[in-house]
């Protein structure tokens, strides 16, 4: 006898195109929530008086940082994220340039969610959604680039490889990262030509440039719920889901908010949490810019993704990603547990050079293992000068003169920096 009883039940369309639907069970004891907890006006608050910004430029120094020691540790990672760069540089001029094209005349201004979401099936993304575009998740330094007439968000979501993303943290898996966004890049400008036939415009968001965090706009959408792990845990792929937003003025339903049973899922779980070589991810949520969420510690995770080829185990990890929601809720509905949990199936790894993690056994590092440096660069080569300056002892013209050559040429060099990436699935072009 099945040991939970069912709340509800969901249907979401089949994988790939063409497929049945799916039903899945949620636990009545899992419903709490439809999408995040959050408080809108703080999000507005927040959005407006102290603007997001990417990681790539708030953190600058600490990227400039992991990518002197991905070159040290894994040199081999360090010329694949070089390569993908110089691959997917043309198709982000390309992207960045989506919502310059001037549409044709429509020919039908009534409703086109069906149109536009067979469609990017057809084309391959696994998980289509339709919402509101919010613009309090634009980057202040992507604001001028984003159209403002655009009032809808298309949300597509398209699956990385499977058998790869298991052996993280590797480089294959992140070859799978790279493919996945070569592929979406191709596709969504498929999907902006199809529209623009249409008769309506469409500037597309990501993949490797991105105007800013896309999960809210996923949830609102109906396409999941935000995991401990910080990731979208998506129906059919969970956390292995590669985002990008499309923002269009075709005229679209919006699809709403739904309760997965996550919020209370992850609450039993915690696999991610306790897994985490890091110690990164937090068990408690906190309010924060209006959203109650597991925040990451930053200074915790970068070291390690910058010595093990982005490391993601908290994606590897994950029963939703590993199974798929389906069969994990109905496991969950049966037995009353959660699926994998404490088997070396789903918990293990292996760090290169660090060895073989079964379930329940994690790495050790030291603590300067953590040292690194944070916030902007520009920021942390003043304060060194500033230091230097203080330290030295005499008013010697040659030598002051000397550091503020010193100062120029690593500010010359942070500026040219910008534009590349520094972890797999860092923004490019700042
Ligand atoms: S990427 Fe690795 S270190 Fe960072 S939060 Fe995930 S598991 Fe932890
Ligand atoms: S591993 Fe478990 S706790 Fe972490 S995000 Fe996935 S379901 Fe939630």
């Amino acid at each position: 006898m099945a040991k939970r009883r069912i709340g509800k039940i969901i249907t979401r369309p089949g994988l790939g195109y063409g497929d049945s639907d799916i039903e899945i069970p949620i636990a009545q004891d899992l419903l709490k929530v439809e999408g995040i907890p959050q408080r809108d006006a703080e999000v507005s608050y927040y959005s407006r008086e102290f603007p997001l910004e990417s990681f790539a430029l708030e953190h600058s120094a600490s990227a400039e940082w992991a990518q002197t020691e991905r070159s040290e540790h894994t040199p081999a990672t360090e010329e694949l994220y070089r390569d993908y760069q110089k691959k997917m540089a043309p198709w982000i001029e390309k992207i960045k340039r989506s919502g310059d094209k001037t549409p044709k005349p429509p020919v039908d201004i009534g409703d086109h969610t069906e149109d536009i979401r067979d469609k990017a099936r057809q084309l391959g993304y696994g998980e289509i959604g339709f919402t509101k575009f919010d613009r309090r998740y634009v980057y202040q330094s992507r604001k001028e680039f984003v159209r403002t007439d655009l009032p809808n968000a298309i949300c597509l979501a398209y699956e990385q490889g499977y058998v790869e993303t298991q052996d993280m943290p590797s480089y294959v898996s992140e070859i799978a990262q790279g493919d996945a966004y070569m592929s979406q890049a191709e596709l969504s400008l498929k999907l902006v030509e199809f529209i623009n036939e249409m008769g309506f415009s469409a500037q597309i968001s990501g993949p490797a440039w991105h105007f800013g965090p896309m999960i809210p706009m996923f949830v609102e959408a109906g396409l999941g719920q935000l995991g401990v792990n910080g990731q979208l845990l998506s129906p059919h792929f969970g956390s292995r889901a590669r985002l990008q937003v499309i923002i269009t003025n075709a005229p679209i339903k919006y699809d709403s908010a739904e309760d997965y049973g996550i919020y209370k899922f992850c609450e039993l779980c915690q696999v991610c949490f306790m897994r985490c070589p890091g110690k990164a991810i937090q068990a408690q949520r906190v309010w924060f810019r209006g959203v109650e969420k597991n925040k990451l510690i930053a200074k915790r995770c970068r070291p390690v993704m910058a010595r093990y080829s982005g490391c993601g185990i908290c994606m590897k990890v994950c029963p939703i990603q590993k199974y798929g929601m389906k069969p994990v809720m109905e496991h969950y509905v049966e037995t009353g547990e959660v699926l994998g949990k404490g088997t070396d199936d789903l918990e293990s790894y292996e760090l290169e050079n660090k060895g073989y993690f079964r379930s329940g056994k994690v790495p050790v590092f030291d603590r300067d293992f953590f040292d690194m440096p944070e916030g902007r660069l520009e920021h942390n080569l003043l304060e060194k000068l500033r230091s230097d300056l203080n330290d030295s002892t005499s008013l010697d013209d040659k030598y002051e003169h000397k550091l503020l050559l010193e100062f120029k040429d690593r500010l010359d060099t942070s500026s040219e920096n910008k534009g590349k990436v520094v972890d797999m699935g860092m923004d490019m072009e700042f």
